[in-house]
């Protein structure tokens, strides 16, 4: 980041003799100069580096050499020492975005102005070491203006590999469906510009791929977007600009973020921050997060979303340019054919993308803020492993929301967020996206590991290649992921809740609770099974988990979804009807029973809509624990049936117990387990949940136990790549016959 040319600067500064250069991943030093000169040089190597650089000092070493003269900045080596470290992609900084807004400036309204400390890296890298050549710039030859300035070692343009101006760079294009016309450059904005304010729905491709962009304050744009994507009800996330002064006067019109919620939105990272929507949103669609109490933020990050926001004067809905629940969409020609429908205009460019990247979300629960995705501006995630693998291993995941993680030694790179990997195209982005890990890093897997689930598309294709492969079970890996980032001593008792994953039972399992540590997680807890007509695909029908509930308490529930009673039969019948123990369909029964969500147009929908009624916590006695027949603890659900039912009590009160009955059981849970254990984590989708994770956190404290829920890694099934790798390492997992 910037960093070589610091030295140098730093070098001339105090008259340092050497050379620095590039060693894949790491900065080699020379300096020769009296002892006390050195000593600043090197207290400056670290305290004086640019914001982005985030130096060590790994080692110095006294060395014997002919004294050189001078300071020069070398060439890249490419003898690899491969201790390779990928940037990701930065948000536009001050001096870009002040040179972006002046008139006389050469790269005013440039939409591709970047600088050494700013500007896409991540998606344009095509190989390192990370110079020009090996970077999606390297078509685009420099002119004599920016050549000058990547050869001055005293330009902030030194060396800075995607540098480009209206001479010599990329160029936007706006093209509108079924017309023969296009424009380019400032005309392109413009008209772009123009077709947002007249209501149209664009598609705009940006750092890491593609949106899906229209005014936020206009109905007919946004009902447009959830029609035909379709998304009909899924929250849309929207991009405000920041305003001179206070940065975010734009978006107190409509939300009012925490401290925390501030500090992350105006991070590098730039990501989408969901945060409490004001009660009168002022000039905002009522259609971007229809019944939620939330809305996703984000600031504009790349020149182009300045320049696109700072035009229209107000928010836009800017969702990723995909069929919902795939990866985004990168390129034109895909986004033309697969888009076309829905789209009205196109805003292309030509600096290509190389790789996908979604913008990261963020939440804050319990004080801190916890990622829900990585993406454009976090990805590549790089971990350091406490231990060291034998062979470099590539996880496979899951199947929703997934990611794969490569490892070897004491290193572990997770890749930002593929998609749901049911379709086609989520299968192909997931193959290039493990193949390019490997290419980056250079770094080829010996062994993969991947979910036990038989039917999983991750787990498929493992078996399809030649490698050796080993699976580890959903909720272990969970497991194993938080207890890697709790970091402590001794056995940990780990609460995995979420929708469901196979169980080693043959059952669909999300309601579980382990004891011990990665490798030896002994099942503690679950919770008590329920028969689940349609299995996995019940996850888009709240009203058979609901039903299933209300027909094993034989209970009255009307139940029209269920036209001649054939899915009550196949449910007696236990047809395509396995047990779960999953507290997502709990959740989802609990919406459906409550008359809030029958049917969902995406998973999590009827949670996150009970989450938004729930009153303020109160004291509610915990659910019936008992002790089943292989020794694991059986907590039961039947109370919350009628609960749930109650339609002469207030929703919010309804919605409200039932949050504080699961986490007042937890807590019983806790305290039935005679073992000692360090702390008790909360891992699995269900956690996301702000208003149950909250309470727990609370009951546990008060009870004395140190709770613990992920911040580093997201807690939903976006950790299972790498909790699989934990797991692996730490001798879980089954190794398979071929
Ligand atoms: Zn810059
Ligand atoms: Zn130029």
């Amino acid at each position: 980041m910037g960093y070589r040319p610091f030295v140098f600067r730093l070098a001339h500064e105090l008259s340092v003799a050497g050379w620095v250069r590039n060693a894949v991943g790491d900065v080699e030093i020379l300096a020769a100069g009296p002892g006390t000169t050195l000593d600043a040089f090197a207290e400056g190597l670290v305290s004086r580096a640019p914001p982005l650089a985030e130096p060590r000092l790994d080692s110095m070493t006294p060395v014997e050499a002919s004294p050189p003269s001078g300071f020069a900045i070398l060439a890249s080596t490419a003898d690899v020492e491969p201790s390779i470290h990928v940037p990701p992609d930065f948000f536009a900084c001050d001096d870009c975005l002040r040179e972006l807004a002046d008139p006389d400036d050469r790269r005013f309204g440039y939409p591709f102005i970047n600088c050494t400390q700013c500007g896409p890296r991540y998606t344009l890298i095509r190989a390192l070491p990370y110079d020009r050549p090996n970077t999606s710039m390297a078509g685009f030859e420099l002119c004599a203006a920016c050549r000058a300035e990547y050869e001055d070692p005293m330009d902030r343009r030194f060396h800075a590999e995607p540098v480009a101006c209206p001479a010599c760079g990329p160029d936007l294009t706006w093209t509108v469906k079924g017309s023969p016309m296009t424009l380019s450059g400032a005309g392109a904005l413009e008209a772009c510009i123009d077709a947002i304010r007249a209501g149209r729905l664009v598609a705009v491709k940006g750092i890491g791929g593609y949106h899906l962009v229209c005014d936020a304050s206009q109905d007919r744009p946004v009902s447009r977007l959830r029609r035909l994507k379709p998304r009909p009800h899924k929250p849309l996330a929207i991009m405000v600009g920041r305003s001179a002064g206070d940065p975010l006067a734009q978006l107190r019109a409509f939300a009012s973020p925490s401290r925390i919620e501030t500090e992350r939105l105006l991070a590098p990272e730039r990501p989408i921050v969901l945060m409490r929507k004001a009660v009168d949103a002022d000039g905002l669609s009522e259609l971007i997060a229809p019944g939620l109490g939330e809305i996703g933020v984000m600031l504009p990050y790349s020149p182009l979303h300045e320049l696109l926001i700072r035009g229209l004067g107000h928010p836009i809905v800017a969702t990723s340019g995909n069929i919902s629940g795939e990866p985004v969409l990168t390129d034109s020609e895909p986004v033309e054919e697969r888009l076309g429908h829905i789209v009205e205009g196109y805003l292309h460019h030509d600096r290509p993308i190389v790789r996908p990247a979604d913008d990261p979300v963020y939440r804050s629960i319990a004080g801190r803020m916890r990622p829900i995705r990585y993406g454009r501006g976090s990805a590549p995630v790089e971990l350091d492993l406490p231990f060291a693998l034998e062979e470099p291993v590539a996880a496979l995941g899951g199947h929703m929301k997934n990611t794969v993680c490569l490892a070897w030694g004491r290193r572990c790179v997770m890749s930002p967020h593929i998609g749901d990997m049911g379709a086609a195209r989520s299968l192909d982005v997931f193959e290039a996206v493990l193949a390019d890990l490997q290419a980056l890093y250079d770094v080829q897997a010996s062994r993969f590991v991947c979910d036990a689930h038989p039917g999983y598309a991750t787990t498929r294709w493992a078996k399809s290649q030649s490698l050796p492969v080993t699976r580890v079970f959903h909720h272990r890996a969970h497991a194993s992921a938080a207890a890697f980032e709790a970091g402590l001593d001794g056995p940990m008792l780990v609460f995995t809740w979420d929708g469901v994953g196979f169980g080693e039972d043959g059952r669909l399992w999300g309601g579980e609770t382990f004891y011990g540590v990665p490798g030896a997680w002994r099942h503690v807890a679950r919770m008590r099974p329920f028969v689940l007509p349609g299995g996995e695909a019940a996850s888009r029908q709240p009203w058979r988990s609901a039903a299933a509930l209300a027909w094993s308490l034989d209970c009255v529930w009307p139940c029209p979804e269920d036209v001649h009673g054939v899915v009550r039969q196949a449910w007696q019948r236990r047809i395509n009807s396995p047990e779960t123990t999953a507290v997502g369909r709990l959740f989802d029964a609990a919406a459906a029973l409550a008359g809030v969500c029958r049917v969902a147009s995406f998973e999590g929908q009827g949670p996150m809509l009970l989450e938004a009624l729930a009153d303020r916590p109160a004291d509610e006695p915990p659910l019936q624990i008992t002790l089943a027949s292989d020794g694991v603890l059986e907590w039961d659900w039947s109370r919350l049936v009628s609960l749930m039912k109650a339609a002469d009590h207030p929703l919010t009160e309804r919605s409200g117990r039932f949050h504080d009955a699961l986490a007042a059981t937890i807590r019983e849970v806790c305290r039935r387990i005679d073992q000692p254990f360090s702390a008790v984590a909360l891992c699995g989708g269900v956690f996301q949940n702000r208003r149950l994770a909250e309470r727990v956190i609370d009951l546990l404290e008060a009870d004395g136990i140190t709770p613990f829920l992920p911040a580093r890694l997201p807690v939903n099934d976006a950790a299972i790549s790498f909790g699989q790798i934990v797991e692996f390492a730490q001798g879980g997992g089954e190794a398979q016959n071929r």
